[in-house]
């Protein structure tokens, strides 16, 4: 009988992604309702010690894989880890962020098990017995419901932040499964790690993000919106138009075509809030948004405006949140 949620937790350099934590706080719900287990697929190496945080956050059972061959992920070897694992405990359901490893592992996986795969989901829930899931259309505009009835196991890849992280138990423990890792051929060779060094918080990581628009008028500016990010401790995120212009790297860009965020703080300057900008920023917790022009958009999603010239606005800002 299949059962099990599992989540394949994900790590970079043994530090857990933060949808991780929003897989296991869905999926303990999810695994209640259906009177099913939930459980962590770990995969890395020297990984072993993460497992008691995943049991902190909600799961009953961790697999652990912990090999010198899974240190760097490929998607060759990782699939074939997790499609033994499935295949032997056949689960129910496997959730994976919709991030770069997570879109790639989940999609192989799905075609490794001959089953379907539900893409940049935003929600799901238990519908007499089935899974369901709300996948958003034209940036946010449309939803789509999809469910799986009867492909096992149901593969989805849920957008990070999203989901609500719930609150960890502390010392809650879970039980480790210390699994064999058959990696198979790995054809796959990373030649060459290329990451951008920052000091500042991961976009998608961060609690406060402070965003600049077309409205900073040029590249230079943008060091206006990263004083007063390096000011309180926050990412620096900006729109499209800013990328097309060339003023800011595209990793930054927030919105269909680039990142979904959820901070707790989102500062929107020179920003107008055109719907494409919207669909990955307007679940933060608290919007506020500087902008001359007091008809601007991002004013109808906004907690706080501030109808005002940002060359103005920003700096006062920066030295009013230096103080606290
Ligand atoms: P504008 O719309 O030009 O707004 C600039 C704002 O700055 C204005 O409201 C103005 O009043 C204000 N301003 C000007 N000067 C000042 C000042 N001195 N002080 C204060 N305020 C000032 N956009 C994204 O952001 N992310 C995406 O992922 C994305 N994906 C897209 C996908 C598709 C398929 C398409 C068609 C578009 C996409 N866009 C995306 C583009 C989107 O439609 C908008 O063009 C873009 O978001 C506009 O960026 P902006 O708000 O910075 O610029």
């Amino acid at each position: 009988m299949a059962k099990g949620i599992w989540v394949f937790a994900e790590q970079r350099d043994a530090k857990i992604k933060k949808v991780t934590y929003e897989l296991l706080s869905a999926g303990r719900g999810l695994a209640d309702q259906l009177g099913e287990e939930l459980c962590a697929v770990l995969l890395g190496k020297d990984v072993a010690g993460l497992a008691a945080a995943l049991g902190e956050y909600g799961a009953d059972k961790v697999y652990v894989v912990d090999n010198e061959k899974l240190a760097e992920y490929t998607c060759d070897a990782y699939v074939n880890v997790v499609a033994d694992l499935a295949k032997a405990n056949e689960p129910t359901a496997v959730f994976f962020g919709y991030t770069a490893v997570g879109r790639d592992l989940g999609a192989s996986l799905a075609q490794r098990l001959a089953t379907g795969m539900v893409s940049d989901a935003v929600s799901v829930k238990v519908d007499g017995g089935q899974l369901v899931f709300d996948r958003p259309l034209y940036a946010g505009k449309a939803f789509v419901t999809a469910s799986c009835a009867e492909a096992r196991p149901v593969i989805a890849a849920m957008r990070p932040n999203v989901l609500a992280i719930n609150e960890p138990a502390a010392g809650k423990q879970a039980e480790v499964v210390n699994a064999d890792a058959n990696t198979g051929d790995i054809r796959q060779k990373i030649k060459e790690v290329a990451m951008a060094i920052s000091s500042r918080p991961e976009l998608t990581e961060a609690n406060i993000i402070v965003s600049g628009g077309r409205g900073v008028k040029n590249a230079e500016s943008m060091k206006l919106i990263e004083e007063l990010a390096d000011a309180i401790g926050a990412a620096v995120g900006c729109s499209r138009a800013v990328v097309d212009a060339g003023w800011y790297p595209q990793s930054q860009q927030v919105g269909q075509t680039g990142k979904t965020v959820s901070p707790n703080l989102y500062i929107a300057c020179g920003i107008s809030g055109a719907i494409q900008h919207l669909a990955g920023m307007s679940s933060s917790k608290c919007i506020v948004a500087i902008n001359k022009d007091e008809d601007a958009n991002i004013f109808k999603v906004a907690d706080y405006g501030i109808v005002g010239d940002l060359f103005q606005v920003v700096p006062i800002l920066k030295e009013e949140l230096k103080k606290l």
